[in-house]
């Protein structure tokens, strides 16, 4: 009998991949410090997958077993055409999660539309409630128009909707209590990232603005009842509920505590590159194979299959060294 085929996606170490994670650009409309140099040269259009091809190599992931999807960049929004592939890829059968990751700018005026699409949820990236520690941040940020954004996200009926904040020591370390303050009063969840050298920033150096997890909850223990919970929405985040409420305070600490274990995605780079780890080279190039077999299903899905023997058993960050990686965070899909 002929053996059959797969329709999960397995890797050398047993990790079942059922989450996918696409940067539909790598352009943004801010230049946040942690993410990217101040002067960046973006990739030219055609280097970058259509979004015809977008919709079919996540057609070929659904039929592989992957039932979550996270749009991000880049600031995925600032793509023209997004909405409608939103719109697409909420029809794809098996897909049980499409899920968004945004900075907020364009959220007051998308949010309604994102929510007919069919974005289930949408993480909004916010480091600070201080506008002028927001523009340091982000360069070019508005805290105001990112406000206004969650409060649109809020009315639109989004199920959880979770802030991300990346915590530099010196910079936004005192901010935390009152970013958990403001998730708690809007009844939302946030995450707190350590900071992932990914790529050359010339703002600050990475090693002396880490400011690890551990730290972060012992900050916030000052105010708040932290009480450590199972929940988990199939990311990194370890997750703690706060003062016996609503929302969930997550720790995302590639430094501190190790998750790749559990790991379950890979990642689609606005250029097409297959990307098996975040904290690895380690790729396969689809848009090639994509433009070798046009309309060829079988071919691609062949190539994904084939790509999970490199998937790397673990990220080799070291914080405290010049990057290995030499990709920028919006080229990367986080
Ligand atoms: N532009 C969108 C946004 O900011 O939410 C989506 C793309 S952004 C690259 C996705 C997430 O990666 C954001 O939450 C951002 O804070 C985070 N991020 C960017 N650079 C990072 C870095 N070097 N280390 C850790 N997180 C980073
Ligand atoms: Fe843009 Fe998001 Fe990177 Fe900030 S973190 S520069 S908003 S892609």
């Amino acid at each position: 009998m002929a053996p059959s085929k797969p329709t999960q996606l397995i890797d050398r170490f047993g990790r079942v991949v059922n989450y996918l994670r696409v940067s539909i650009t790598d352009r943004c409309d801010f230049r946040c410090v942690y993410c990217m140099a101040e002067d960046m040269v973006f990739l030219p259009r055609k280097q970058i997958l259509s979004l015809e091809e977008i919709r079919f190599i996540c057609e070929a992931f659904a039929e592989l077993g992957v039932s979550k999807i996270r749009i991000t960049g880049g600031e995925p929004l600032v793509r023209k055409g997004a909405l409608g592939l939103l719109q697409d890829l909420s029809r794809i059968a098996g897909l049980n999660e499409l899920v968004l990751t945004s900075n907020g700018s364009q959220l007051a005026d998308m949010a309604d539309d994102l929510k007919a699409a069919g974005v289930k949820r949408i993480n909004i990236s916010l480091d600070t409630l201080d506008p002028d520690k927001f523009k340091a941040l982000t360069r070019t940020g508005d805290l105001a128009q990112v406000l206004k954004g969650i409060n649109k996200a809020k009315d639109a009926g989004f199920g959880r909707i979770k802030l991300n904040a990346v915590i530099l020591k010196n910079r936004n370390h005192l901010e935390v209590g009152d970013l958990v303050q403001f998730a708690v009063e809007h009844g939302i969840d946030i995450s707190f990232i350590e900071e992932m050298p990914l790529g050359a920033v010339d703002n600050h150096h990475r090693g002396d603005a880490y400011y690890p997890s551990d730290l972060i909850r012992q900050d916030l223990q000052q105010r708040f009842a932290l009480e450590a919970i199972a929940d988990s929405t199939g990311g990194p985040s370890a997750y703690y509920r706060i003062d016996g409420g609503n929302s969930r305070v997550g720790f995302i600490s590639p430094h501190s505590a190790n998750f790749c274990a559990s790991c379950n995605r890979v990642r689609l780079t606005a250029e097409g590159r297959l990307l098996l780890c975040l904290g690895n080279e380690h790729s396969v190039d689809l848009k090639q194979v994509v433009r070798d077999h046009p309309g060829d299903k079988q071919a691609l899905k062949a190539a994904i299959i084939a790509a999970m023997l490199i998937k790397p058993e673990k990220h080799e960050f070291n914080i405290h060294e010049q990057p290995v990686i030499l990709r920028h965070m919006n080229a990367t899909g986080g």
